[in-house]
């Protein structure tokens, strides 16, 4: 994102619209972006009205009205003079963009924003089986964002303890080798909102994983969310809850997928296929 210099007034409205407070006023009153603070979100061009006044005649104004006291102000939601202009990005830049603006497709998984649908969506892609635990690790947030070269640091330890990182996330798509958990290096100086690795394991590894992450959440620079999905049996019953209470967390079933979901096109999860796992389609 960048702010024209030869449109903006310095009203600082915008400056409030960033979550990554990235905008600021400068010494010659106008604002500007901190490039390595913004993550391409672009909420403020999204949030922002425009109005389409001439910049000479609002700053023109501002100074005969600060003469008297007086301030002209525009609604706290304008931009009153289309100040904000979205730039073309570029690899590895655009990066940044794909992780952090919820309204673009990300083009590794065809979704929006961090591109991932988690195992919202189980009862059709069949990926968590009785037996297995999903994990979704976040890292980063608002107000913090997360480097890639700090989230290589958590998928390195995660893949050293023998995780299966899900082909079909975004953050899997960077890595030059899910075995390892290696993240390309040019991407490594790119800062985004927040991004989520999710993996697969069997349950006795649960309690490793969680230790591995707990170990590198000590010097992460950032914010450590995590979720653990599991698949229960015909009758609701599982073992995750009880391996999460024996390593010390409290635990509550957060999401539940009821498995009403249309089975198509997944392999083995079809009618037959969740049969066969003894789960009725
Ligand atoms: S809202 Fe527009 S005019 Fe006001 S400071 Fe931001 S970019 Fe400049
Ligand atoms: S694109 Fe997002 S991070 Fe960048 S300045 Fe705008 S709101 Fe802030």
């Amino acid at each position: 994102m960048q702010i024209s210099k030869e449109r903006c007034v310095g009203c600082a409205n915008c400056t409030a619209v960033c979550p990554m407070g990235a905008i600021y006023i400068a010494a010659d009153g106008l604002a500007e972006i901190d490039r390595e603070a913004c993550v391409e979100c672009h909420n403020c061009y999204r949030g922002m009205s425009f109005e389409h006044l001439p910049p000479e005649m609002v700053r023109a104004g501002r100074r005969l009205l600060s003469q008297v006291q007086l301030r002209f102000q525009p609604d706290p939601d304008v931009c009153p003079t289309e100040a904000l202009v979205p730039e073309e990005l570029e690899w590895p830049r655009i990066v940044r963009r794909a992780f952090s603006d919820p309204m673009v497709t990300h083009e590794s998984t065809g979704v929006h924003g961090r591109g991932t649908e988690e195992v919202k969506t189980n009862d059709i892609t069949n990926r968590i089986q009785q037996g297995d635990a999903g994990f979704v690790v976040e890292l980063g947030r608002p107000g913090i964002g997360v480097y890639f070269r700090d989230v290589q640091t958590v998928t390195k330890a995660l893949a050293a303890a023998g995780a299966e990182f899900e082909a079909g996330n975004p953050v899997t798509g960077l890595m030059t080798d899910p075995g390892t958990g290696e993240i390309r290096e040019d991407l490594h100086g790119e800062k985004v909102l927040s991004c989520i690795v999710e993996l697969k394991a069997a349950l006795d590894e649960v309690p490793g994983l969680l230790e591995v992450v707990e170990e590198v959440a000590k010097d992460f620079p950032s914010v450590i969310s995590l979720g653990v999905s599991t698949r229960t049996d015909a009758n609701g019953e599982e073992e995750l809850q009880e391996l999460l209470r024996s390593a010390g967390y409290d635990t509550w079933r957060a999401k539940v997928n009821l498995g009403m979901g249309r089975a198509t096109s997944f392999p083995g999860s079809g009618p037959a296929g969740l049969e066969e796992q003894g789960v009725r389609p």
